[in-house]
């Protein structure tokens, strides 16, 4: 089979919260093409529980959700997105809700239906609108249905994006001064089509970026298979700034377990914001002893707490205590958590539930600018694989679904409103198509296997929740030789999705670990002992690009042509 020439006004890759959201808005100017690499659905966006906050009760007020999320950041927040972020909010909300997601609502006093809101870690007020548990699921089905009314989108399952098609030009500006300056446009791109092993191309004038996140770097995630950080990978190979890659949140409450499939379940927050207490083996509360918010105190510092208990005790995990509740509420309010608790063996609603962290969110990724643009022409991002400056050094609780939907909004707004800017397919230069022709036997699939385990245990030994000096300098050796092993794969092999994503882990791993060992301090998710406080002069962030040093500057002000 010969490869073939998709063409399209956008290609959106990555089909969760920011891509779908963006493919609706974005069909309305144009046709779209969205790849995705396995079924429509699979994405974090699917497992979110607890919900998506936003300013939504009376007594609320964005100033408050505003200072919740600055606070959370630890200082490093852009506090023009954190704006932009909140004040879009309430509407992002009700459109997802025009969108047919349906939230779960209760009776006010007056006898209306009214959103109920639940309340996180960090949140002054209850501000959290939520589908039950399954949050994640109910958003994804009402944007799948709705893509499925849109005539001009198309979905390709089962497509896994290898690298985007760029070139780069010179560009003369004129002012006083004419300046002349490098840069490079994105025209689509290389996408394989996993069951036949062909590489096609997928030309669009407006690429957006929307595929996640990278928790299966580490051996514990919450994140599903997809989380490989592709994305971010393939914007560096093409030239992008990356930014904030250190700030890895480590959920502090999953289900601790024998026997691990590859994704840890979750157990929500919002367990603890209805009053559920964590003890260690001998029955003692110990958050009171950490922080005044107690189990609600934000995700770092809960985190780190149950990680120094277990380390203190020598035991694998703590407990969470939910028992105090009334069985009918745990299971009304839980019936995801609570059904997958009760096939493990432990009724939540009578036993405590044995809890570890694990690797759950990135705050950093692809750099953007309030317009949701990165420092490539064309080429948009939105979602877990975006740094926008919201989050800084710690995300706040059910900031990022809207995230991804106020970002994606962004995006729209900025092709809608420069129209005359946007790119002419037919004027699209020719790619050469992939030439890769190459073998692949058993012994390969098999390296690549332990690669992946090798990447994923150097994370998690030398890059989890507390780090140092030695023992980053150590996993940046280990990296590098893993890269170079996986490049002489990547030669010799037949393209595979695992072997992509193998190449992709590592790159977002040695991204993960050099941006670590430019931080000599500790800010919100990023601890070392060698440095255990954090330093005024270090209020900046730490941006990577390939081919040059990496840079210690604000993103503050940062604005994309
Ligand atoms: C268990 C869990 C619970 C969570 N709970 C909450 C919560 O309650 N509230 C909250 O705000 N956030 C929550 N989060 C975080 C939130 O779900 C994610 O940050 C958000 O869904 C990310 O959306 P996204 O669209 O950026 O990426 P995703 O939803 O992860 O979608 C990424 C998409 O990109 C595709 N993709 C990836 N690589 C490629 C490639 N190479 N080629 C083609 N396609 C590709 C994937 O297949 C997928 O379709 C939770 C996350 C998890 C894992």
């Amino acid at each position: 089979m010969t490869p073939k020439i998709y063409s399209s006004d956008f290609l959106v890759i990555g089909s969760g919260i920011a891509g779908l959201t963006f493919a609706i808005k974005a069909s309305a100017l144009g046709s779209v093409n969205i790849v995705t690499k396995k079924r429509d659905r699979d994405s974090s966006t699917n497992y979110a529980q607890g919900g998506i906050a936003a300013v939504l009760a009376p007594q609320d007020s964005p100033a408050s959700h505003i200072q919740d999320t600055l606070e959370a950041g630890a200082d490093l927040c852009n506090p023009k997105a954190v704006d932009l972020l909140v004040k879009s909010g309430p509407d992002r909300i009700h459109e997802l809700m025009d969108w047919g997601t349906r939230f779960t609502t209760r009776k006010s006093e007056n006898g209306k239906q009214v959103l109920d809101l639940g309340r996180e870690g960090g949140h002054s007020y209850n501000r959290i609108a939520h589908a039950k548990d399954l949050t994640g699921q109910e958003i994804e089905r009402a944007l799948i249905h709705k893509i499925s009314e849109i005539d001009n989108i198309t979905i390709y399952e089962d497509h896994t994006a290898v690298d985007l098609l760029t070139e780069h030009q010179l560009r003369f500006i004129t002012g006083d001064n004419e300046i002349r300056s490098d840069f490079i446009t994105c025209y689509g791109a290389y996408i394989l089509e996993n069951a036949t092993s062909i590489v096609n191309i997928f030309r669009a004038g407006i690429t957006l970026l929307a595929t996640g996140g990278v928790g299966q770097v580490y051996p514990h995630t919450t994140n599903p298979a997809i989380a490989t950080g592709d994305g971010i990978a393939m914007a560096y190979r093409a030239g992008a700034e990356i930014a904030d890659m250190e700030f890895i949140q480590f959920h502090p409450t999953t289900l601790y377990q024998e026997k691990y499939n590859g994704r840890s379940f979750l157990i929500s927050e919002a367990v603890r914001g209805e009053g559920a207490v964590l003890v260690n083996s001998r029955g003692e509360r110990f958050m009171d002893k950490v922080h005044t918010m107690k189990e609600l105190a934000p995700r770092d510092i809960v985190a780190r707490a149950i990680d120094s208990e277990v380390k203190r005790l020598g035991d694998r995990f703590v407990y969470l205590d939910i028992t105090h509740m009334d069985k009918e509420f745990v299971q009304n309010r839980f019936p995801n958590i609570y059904e997958h608790c009760l096939k493990t063996g432990i009724d939540i609603s009578r036993e405590p539930i044995p809890v570890v962290p694990a690797a759950h969110y990135l705050c950093g990724g692809i750099l953007t600018d309030l317009n949701a643009r990165s420092s490539i022409r064309n080429l948009y991002v939105s979602g877990e694989s975006s740094c926008t400056g919201v989050h800084g050094a710690n995300r706040l609780a059910s900031n990022s679904l809207l995230e991804g939907v106020v970002f994606s909004h962004q995006a729209f707004l900025h092709i809608q409103q420069n129209l005359d800017r946007k790119q002419d397919t037919s004027e699209i230069p020719d790619f050469p198509q992939w030439d890769k022709k190459g073998t692949f036997d058993l012994e390969e699939w098999i390296l690549i296997q332990h690669n992946i385990e090798d990447v994923k245990r150097l994370m998690r030994d030398y890059v989890g929740i507390v780090r140092s000096d030695r023992r980053l300098e150590r996993a940046f050796r280990r990296i590098i030789l893993l890269e170079e092993e996986i490049q002489d794969y990547y030669r010799r092999s037949t393209l595979s999705s695992q072997l992509l994503e193998l190449r992709n882990m590592a790159t977002v791993a040695k991204l993960i670990i050099r941006s670590a060992m430019e931080r000599k301090e500790s800010r919100g998710l990023h601890y070392t002992t060698d440095y255990p406080e954090p330093i005024d002069s270090m209020k900046k962030n730490v941006i990577l690009k390939s081919g040059r040093e990496p840079e210690f500057r604000s993103i503050n002000n940062v604005s994309f042509s």
